[in-house]
């Protein structure tokens, strides 16, 4: 019952009480006055009986002096008086009679009194008849003794006694009348009191109704201000908001247009409002194109119309996207769009609310933005590549030797410039990605030599930190389709990651295996693990658990939101399993294509068999002859291996001959220097190159003096497999006629310095610093095997001297630019500055160097 309804009824009952109360004291009022006329009525009428039985004694009194006068004197006048008064008697005895007749004992008194008057009447009748008849002296005498004076007297007795009687009555009906008065005036006050303190009740309760009802108006007031208030705000923001709001019914229909709306896109509010659907906003091409791609999602037809809208709202899907919109008078600009859906408090959907940004502005400040980050990159990466190409170069001995301590600050500028070459590439990666600018070359491919090939990049950087991986499992036969240099990146971010974070000596397992229709890539470590407070945050953008990590690990922070953005980019996913102080393991997940037969591993081997230069391994520890072998496996070198002196020169003798000899110093037969002068004596292996690999390395090359002649390399172990290929390589040109000569178009004079100490070994170099100067170079019919170009020139773009460069001579491009895919496609290959090291830059020149010249080398 609502508290209005209770009062109501509260009141009638009260007023219901009160008025039963008043009522009933009504009545007994009505009584009272009756009681009291009827009181009032008695006391009159006894009044009344005391007057006539006065009358009736002046009457009495009358007639006795009358006959007292007639008797004594004579006199006729009073015997009028006495005929009078007496003639009177009858009549007011019977009034009398009549009066008291509601009380017997007056009767029974009044009949007396009549008796006593009449004796009195006959007695003196016959006193005044012997006056009469003139006995005067008689009659004075029957006056004085007769019954006369008795009967007087007895009259007097008798209308006394009747006079008490009426007294007493009188006096008990004025005590009646005085009591039904004093219970009136009860009545009437307490009638009275009990209507004031009715009329109080009511008075209060209304009072408090009325309070209430006033405070229920007030609320009313107060929270229906507020709702207008509310309101007023909801419409101000939405009249006043930049973007503009547009809401529709379920059907499509636009039911809101803000004014922003009405300026962004040219309509006034009344020109659409229940007329047209946002769709006029849309570039058909673009609804067309996003509504295919969703029915693929879907797997059912989704008409590119107001329903892709809907239908992507009502999913939860409809994320902020852009989209180009059309003004009225034709023109566009691209728009910010979120869609959501209007529920009312069921649940019922009510209609659609769209809240669009003009993000011409946003566009302009990116290209802006963009335009200014590939200067800086540009501007970065070519001095950042002499910096670190020049410390490799002399770390790499080309200066001669360096003190240790020199070395020891060498090594520390090198490491710097690596880290800040990756934080420049990882910031340059997250402004492509975010961009939507990175490109993908997705291709089906097979995935166990991409795992293989991101190990073997990765493990020079494993040993930096004294930890091996192994590939437990490489799902042989599963392929993937994805861009292979973007995967290697996520691999080698893992790869990396475990590395840095496992324990000295740690080995870190890889593998994939098949999970449903996805593979599951494994990167595992015994590392700390990571932090359960850290995990949110894991791939956030320099996030790291340890801020520390920057300086002593040489991370960025940038890597794992990288790797998940490629990932994501390439249909896959990634997570991570970690237990604090025990290890973490990262996997991605990448949908798998039908699995292909894996290929037989001397299948593998045939197909290399003949077509590679051999290199001469003496190494009496089998295993690090073993790792000798994958390192130069690895640079496209095939080999043999020999144990002793004797063996290596045996095997020159029969299989020879080889590009090159490692030969270790400490051998069981003969010393590596001994056998090393045998070979110089002998006219077959007088030229051949020669490369120590020694613990002892250092004390070898003290002991030959350090001019000795075909050496290549002296290689301290643990052997570092680029400087091993480098020095193979450097074989490799030695035995070729003639150095090949490399056109190096760069403006940079100090990059120009570092290539050429780079590839000296293996090429001439001319360079060029502008497009004229190149294009110069080229008319003059100089003959290039190669040409190394850079994209930035002062004066235009690189590219453009493509057309310039005769068909057969190989160009590898060498930019701070990454390169677009439609230009790294005409070209033998791509650098990027700042991502390539020495090694990666000479190992590409030379590939491509030997490819060419294949004819002419046997
Ligand atoms: P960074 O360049 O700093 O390695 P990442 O984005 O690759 O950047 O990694 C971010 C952070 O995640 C690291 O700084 C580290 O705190 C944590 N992390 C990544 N991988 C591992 C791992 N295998 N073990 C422990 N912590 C890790």
């Amino acid at each position: 019952m609502t508290n209005d309804k209770v009062f109501r009824y509260k009141v009638a009952a009260g007023m219901a009480a009160i008025i039963a109360v008043l009522l009933a004291l009504a009545y007994a009022g009505y009584n009272m006055a009756r009681e009291q006329r009827v009181n009032l009525a008695l006391v009159r009428h006894t009044y009344e009986v005391k007057s006539q039985i006065e009358d009736l004694l002046d009457a009495s009194r009358n007639a006795a002096t009358g006959q007292r006068g007639y008797v004594v004197l004579g006199s006729q006048t009073s015997l009028a008086l006495f005929e009078h008064s007496n003639e009177a008697i009858p009549q007011l005895l019977a009034k009398l009679r009549l009066l008291v007749r509601d009380n017997p004992s007056q009767v029974v008194r009044a009949d007396e009194l009549a008796g006593l008057f009449d004796e009195r009447f006959s007695e003196a009748l016959s006193v005044i008849s012997r006056r009469r008849a003139g006995d005067e002296d008689g009659a004075y005498n029957q006056l004085l003794t007769g019954r006369t004076l008795a009967l007087s007297e007895a009259i007097s007795q008798q209308t006394k006694i009747m006079e008490d009687q009426e007294d007493d009555l009188l006096s008990q009906r004025l005590l009646q009348t005085a009591e039904t008065a004093r219970r009136t005036e009860y009545i009437s006050i307490g009638g009275a009191a009990f209507a004031i303190l009715g009329i109080l009740v009511a008075v209060f309760a209304v009072f408090r109704d009325l309070r209430r009802r006033l405070s229920v108006e007030q609320a009313l007031r107060d929270s229906s201000a507020l709702l207008q208030n509310t309101l007023g705000m909801q419409r101000a923001v939405v009249n006043s908001a930049n973007y503009a709001i547009i809401a529709t019914d379920p059907d499509g229909f636009i039911t809101d247009f803000n004014p922003a709306a009405e300026r962004m896109l040219g309509y006034k509010a009344a020109e659409v409002i229940g007329k047209v659907n946002p769709g006029i906003f849309h570039v058909h091409g673009e609804v067309v194109a996003a509504a295919e791609k969703f029915s693929q999602e879907l797997g059912r037809t989704v008409q590119p119309s107001f329903e892709f809208f809907a239908t992507k709202t009502l999913q939860g899907k409809m994320q902020t996207g852009e989209w180009t919109f059309i003004r009225k008078d034709g023109s566009t600009f691209p728009a910010e769009l979120s869609v959501s859906l209007v529920r009312n408090s069921e649940g019922e959907v009510l209609g659609f609310l769209g809240i669009a940004s003009d993000i011409t502005e946003r566009k302009n400040v990116e290209r802006l933005k963009n335009e200014f980050i590939s200067t800086v990159s540009h501007e970065l990466r070519t001095p950042l590549t002499s910096i670190r190409g020049s410390l490799g170069l002399v770390l790499g001995g080309i200066a001669g030797e360096v003190t240790a301590q020199g070395k020891s600050l060498l090594d520390i500028a090198h490491k710097n410039a690596e880290r800040l070459g990756r934080l420049i590439n990882d910031i340059l990666d997250i402004e492509k990605i975010e961009s939507g600018k990175m490109e993908f070359q997705m291709k089906r491919q097979p995935l166990a030599p991409l795992l293989r090939q991101s190990i073997e990049s990765t493990a020079d950087y494993g040993r930096q930190h004294d930890v091996s991986f192994h590939l437990a499992d490489e799902a042989p036969g599963v392929e993937v389709e994805v861009d292979s240099d973007r995967f290697m990146q996520v691999m080698a971010n893992l790869l990396s990651n475990a590395a840095k974070f496992s324990p000295e000596g740690g080995t870190v397992e890889v593998t994939a295996v098949l999970v449903g229709k996805a593979v599951r890539i494994s990167v595992a470590d015994k590392g700390k693990g990571i932090p359960a407070e850290f995990r949110d945050r894991i791939f956030q953008k320099f996030a790291q658990a340890d801020s520390s990590d920057t300086r002593q690990k040489g991370g960025t922070g940038l890597g794992l939101s990288i790797t998940k953005a490629m990932m994501e980019h390439m249909g896959g996913s990634v997570g991570f399993d970690s237990v604090v102080d025990r290890g973490t393991t990262f996997f991605v997940d990448l949908p798998t294509l039908s699995a292909v037969p894996a290929v037989p591993a001397e299948a593998r081997a045939q197909a290399g068999v003949g077509s590679r230069p051999r290199v001469l391994v003496c190494e009496d520890d089998a295993d690090i002859a073993l790792l000798l072998r994958m390192m130069l496996d690895q640079g496209g070198f095939d080999c043999d291996i020999v144990a002793s002196a004797g063996g290596a020169q045996r095997k020159l003798a029969t299989d020879g001959p080889y590009l090159a000899l490692t030969l270790d110093i400490a051998l069981p037969d003969k010393t590596g220097l001994e056998l090393f002068h045998e070979l110089r004596a002998a006219s077959e292996t007088q030229d051949l190159p020669i490369i120590f690999v020694s613990a002892e390395a250092d004390k070898g090359r003290r002991a030959l003096n350090g001019a000795a002649v075909g050496v290549l390399d002296w290689l301290q172990k643990p052997i570092d497999p680029q400087r091993l290929l480098h020095a193979v390589r450097m074989a490799r040109h030695q035995s070729r006629q003639g150095a090949a000569s490399v056109l190096h178009v760069e403006d940079d004079p100090d990059l120009i310095h570092v290539v050429t100490s780079i590839i000296e070994p293996i090429a001439k170099i001319d360079s060029a610093p502008t497009l004229a100067a190149a294009r110069a170079k080229l008319a003059e019919g100089a003959r290039y095997d190669l040409v190394l170009l850079d994209l930035t020139l002062p004066d235009g773009d690189g590219a453009e001297l493509l057309s310039a460069i005769p068909a057969e001579v190989p160009v590898v491009i060498f930019s701070a630019r990454e390169v677009p895919e439609e230009l790294a496609r005409k070209v033998s290959s791509a650098l990027t500055k700042s991502k390539t090291s020495n090694e990666l830059l000479l190992h590409s020149i030379t590939a491509i160097i030997d490819k060419m010249a294949a004819p002419r080398v046997s």
